[in-house]
């Protein structure tokens, strides 16, 4: 699971957020919590129904698009294509969220509709550490979510990924035992499946591999001293052409594999590798050759 930025009014379309901002309304006018959540259902339900809804969602989904991870991945998985306009917080729960962009990124209907659904929790009291999952349909006994937001905090600040288990776990210095923030971890963990489901896990694995074989390219391709070095650092694919100075037959194959590594699915597990103390000697030897291709600091610990 990976952040997303936050939604800025300065890239957003102005026309798409009046139009959210003004159903909203209508849902924020409602007398009472059952109202307020029948309208925010039907309002979704019908929200491309006119023109103006269908080119304001459009933007929306356009927009939603450009700020999930990787080549379009689903930013719960990160391994599935980002297809659906998912609600961080349901809107059957949070109607006042239902129209806030904020509210919004883009999920793959594995994690839409097979995992998240309309689960939730929140801390009760609010401010403490004791959370509670939330029934359906039922107003929140509170605001205060125990839920990693990823436009509003880092998931990868208070979650480790062991990319030899391919699985995740609460960050001993960020989330410790007892702590909201270690709360927060289990719940998202346990809300999306991220270790339960035995495909994921098992391609956060071999995922691994993926990514010390384009690590260990970069690094052969960089280091080569003539043209058949650098025919045998690419395996021969893409070919090499010896009328072409070495150099700019280098900088076309190391940002070929720079292009490879961002369409990956998993980037969580790039990220450990690099910040991993349990990495592999002969891998650190490589990220030492080639630090350019470090996805740290921006997504370590500090939000983006
Ligand atoms: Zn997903």
């Amino acid at each position: 699971m990976l952040p997303l930025t936050k939604i800025d009014a300065a890239t957003w379309p102005d026309s798409a957020l009046q139009h959210l901002q003004a159903i909203q309304a209508e849902i924020d006018a409602c007398a009472d919590f059952d109202l307020r959540a029948k309208k925010a259902d039907s309002k979704w339900n019908s929200k491309t129904r006119s023109q103006a809804g269908e080119q304001a969602f459009a933007k929306v989904r356009e927009q939603l698009k450009q700020e999930s991870v990787g080549a379009g991945l689903c930013c719960y998985c990160e391994q599935n294509e980002a297809t659906d306009i998912e609600h961080v917080l349901p809107k059957s729960l949070f109607p006042g969220q239902a129209f806030a962009a904020h509210n919004y990124l883009l999920a793959c209907k594995t994690c839409n509709t097979g995992h998240k659904l309309d689960k939730m929790a929140v801390f009760v009291p609010s401010g403490s550490a004791v959370s509670q999952s939330l029934g359906r349909q039922e107003e929140p006994a509170s605001q205060d979510m125990a839920f990693i937001h990823p436009r509003k905090e880092n998931p990868l600040a208070l979650m480790l990924l062991d990319w030899k288990t391919g699985l995740f776990a609460a960050h001993p210095k960020t989330a410790p035992a007892g702590s909201r923030e270690k709360q927060k971890v289990l719940n998202t963990i346990e809300i999306l499946g991220l270790n339960t489901r035995d495909a994921l896990v098992n391609c956060r694995q071999n995922a691994v591999k993926d990514y010390q074989r384009l690590l260990r390219e970069y690094v052969n391709i960089k280091q080569a001293t003539n043209h058949k070095e650098l025919d045998e650092a690419s395996g021969g694919h893409p070919e090499i052409d010896p009328s072409v100075p070495l150099a700019t037959e280098q900088q076309r194959l190391l940002s070929c594999i720079r292009a490879q590594i961002a369409r990956q699915p998993h980037p969580a597990v790039w990220v450990e590798i690099w910040r991993s103390p349990a990495t592999p000697k002969k891998m650190r030897e490589w990220m030492g050759d080639a630090q350019e291709l470090s996805p740290l600091p921006g997504l370590s610990i500090t939000f983006k």
